[in-house]
Order: C-alpha cells, then structure tokens, then sequence
C-alpha cells in the first residue's frame, strides 16, 4: 500500500489505495452506516485553561466512534479513512452539528463555553463549507464567536489560495480560528502572516520533551515568541506535568490544554469538572 522509490528511499504514500485495505474497508462500510445511524459517534470535550488567569478558555471537541464489536476506535485510526474517501464532509457537518447544539445547550444553562471543532484538510477546499457552518449557527443558535475551528499549516500548505480564501470567509463570519499541531508541518511564516488567524496550538510532541530537552524548549519559546509576535493567543497542547505549566508559564504562554488538566470528557462533565476545579463557569470570550 506504499511503494519506496529506490533511488531515494523515500515512502510514498498514496491515500487513494487505503481503501484497498481489508481492515480499512471494512472499517469504511461501518463508517459509513454509522454516519447514516449516528448513534455510535459522540463528542468529548477537553478544557483550555487560562495560564495567566486560572480560567476555562474553551473546550476543543474530539470525536469518538463506540464501534459495536471493536469498541472504541480512535479518531487518529477513523478520521484519515473518512479524508481518503471524501466521508470527512458528512463526517465533519455531524460533528460541527454536535459541538453546536452541546454549545447552545451549555449557553441555555448559563455557560458560555467557546468549542473547537477539528477541521481535515479536504474540508478547508470544500466550497459548500461557509455556507454550512453560517446554516448550522443560524440553526442552533449559537453566536459565531463561540466557534473555533483547527487546521493544520499542511491542511493549508496543500492549497494556501484556496485555503486563505475559505478562512477568510469563516473570519468574517466571526468564527475563530487556530493554527492546529504548530511546528510539525512545513511552515511557511510568509503565510502565516497572511492567515486571518487567532490562535497557535504548539504541538505536543515539543511540549512533552521541553522540560527534559533544550532543543525542544527552545522550540516551544521561539513558537510562542512568534505567535505573540504575529499577534496571535499561543495554547499548548499536551501539557501532561506540573513542570511543563511552570515552564510555559516562564515563557508566556497564553493557554494550555492537557492530562495535567483534564482528559478529554463526555459534554455531562464538563460543567462538573468546572465546578470542582473552582474555575469560573463564565469565560472571557
Ligand atoms: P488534535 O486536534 O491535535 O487533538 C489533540 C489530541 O491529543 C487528542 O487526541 C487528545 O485526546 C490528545 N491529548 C490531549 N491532551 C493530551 C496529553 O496531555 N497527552 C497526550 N498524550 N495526548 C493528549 P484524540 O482525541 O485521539 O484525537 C487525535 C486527533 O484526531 C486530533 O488531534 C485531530 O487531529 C483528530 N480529530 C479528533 N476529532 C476530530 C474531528 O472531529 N474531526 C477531525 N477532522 N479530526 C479530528
Ligand atoms: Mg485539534
Ligand atoms: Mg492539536
Ligand atoms: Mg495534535
């Protein structure tokens, strides 16, 4: 299913032949029905935590798949075969469906909780995707300033006019956006300029070694210091220890996401959660 050039020994990897797969396919079909059913996908929520105030952020929505004979399969497993085989648009209206009517769910029991919802590079070049999340807004009543989507730099490095072109329209809308996975693609600082971005979500691969490596620290600080400097809300993702908090604090990081924290939860705990961390249940938007 990938095929290594001889001369360079590089991997080739070709999305289309995933499918071919015997696991993948089946995989596939049951995607599919449990799309068609949606009974078996759900969404759990993890916080963002305010490093300079102690204050919830945000939550980021992550989709999880309750298979009936496999149990729970993972999203970094299921959500490539949607983006291979072009699933990822119903995939992501669903999602963007959940995350919306959990927000205005919170919103009518007094919480005003910002949700992130993933975005898959073959959604950012989906045309029909601006006039979607302006209908499922309008439809669940949820003002556009509560919505963050995340894309990679290589979801936008892919097609950077089409993709300037559909984050542009998703900004004038209201609808925040992020800079997912920060440092692990090929970045382009040019582009980055140019992106109607608000926020920098550094990587969790730089975060978990940044207290025992200095290259990786050194990492974290130069991202920080560059999305401070583009005006940008840096987070960090997969913070894990007490160590990494004290060290992002150091640098001024904004906001950080991780197990020290929370892990990803069921909507029904969140509010729980809230109260027994003392965090305030109104948020800073
Ligand atoms: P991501 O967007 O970078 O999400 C963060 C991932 O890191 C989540 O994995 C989360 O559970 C995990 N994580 C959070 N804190 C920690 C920590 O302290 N330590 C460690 N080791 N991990 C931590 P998850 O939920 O398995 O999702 C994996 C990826 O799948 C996500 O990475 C995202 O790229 C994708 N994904 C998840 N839900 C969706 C979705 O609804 N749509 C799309 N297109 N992609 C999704
Ligand atoms: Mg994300
Ligand atoms: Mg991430
Ligand atoms: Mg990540």
């Amino acid at each position: 299913y990938s095929a290594k050039d001889a001369k360079t020994g590089v991997v080739m990897y070709d999305p289309q032949t995933l499918v071919h797969q015997p696991n993948r396919l089946l995989l596939l079909g049951d995607l599919r029905r449990a799309l068609e059913r949606q009974d078996e996908l759900a969404l759990y929520y993890q916080p963002k935590v305010g490093l300079n105030v102690d204050r919830l952020c945000g939550v980021e929505a992550l989709v999880r798949w309750n298979h009936p004979v496999r149990g729970m399969v993972s999203p970094a497993e299921f959500v490539p075969i949607a983006e291979s085989t072009g699933l990822i648009n119903r995939l992501t209206v669903h999602v963007l469906a959940l995350a919306l009517r959990q927000a205005r769910s919170w919103l009518d029991a007094g919480h005003e909780i910002p949700v992130a919802v993933n975005l898959s590079p073959r959604c950012l070049l989906e045309p029909t995707l601006l006039d979607t999340v302006r209908d499922l807004l309008t439809r669940h009543g949820v003002p556009a300033r509560l919505l963050r989507l995340e894309v990679t730099e290589t979801a936008v490095m892919g097609n950077p006019t089409l993709a300037l072109e559909t984050l542009t329209g998703l900004h004038r809308q209201g609808v925040r956006l992020a800079i997912d996975d920060y440092g692990t693609g090929y970045s382009s600082m040019a582009y980055l300029k140019k992106l109607p971005v608000d926020e920098l979500k550094v990587d969790r691969s730089f975060i978990l070694n940044m207290t025992a490596s200095d290259n990786d620290a050194i990492l974290v600080r130069s991202a920080i210091d560059l999305g401070h400097n583009l005006g940008l809300t840096v987070v960090a993702e997969g913070v894990e220890t007490a160590e990494h908090v004290d060290a992002l604090r150091l640098l001024g990081c904004d906001i950080a996401q991780g197990y020290h924290f929370a892990r990803p939860m069921p909507a029904a705990e969140v509010v729980a959660w809230l109260r027994a961390s003392g965090r305030e249940t109104r948020v800073a938007v």
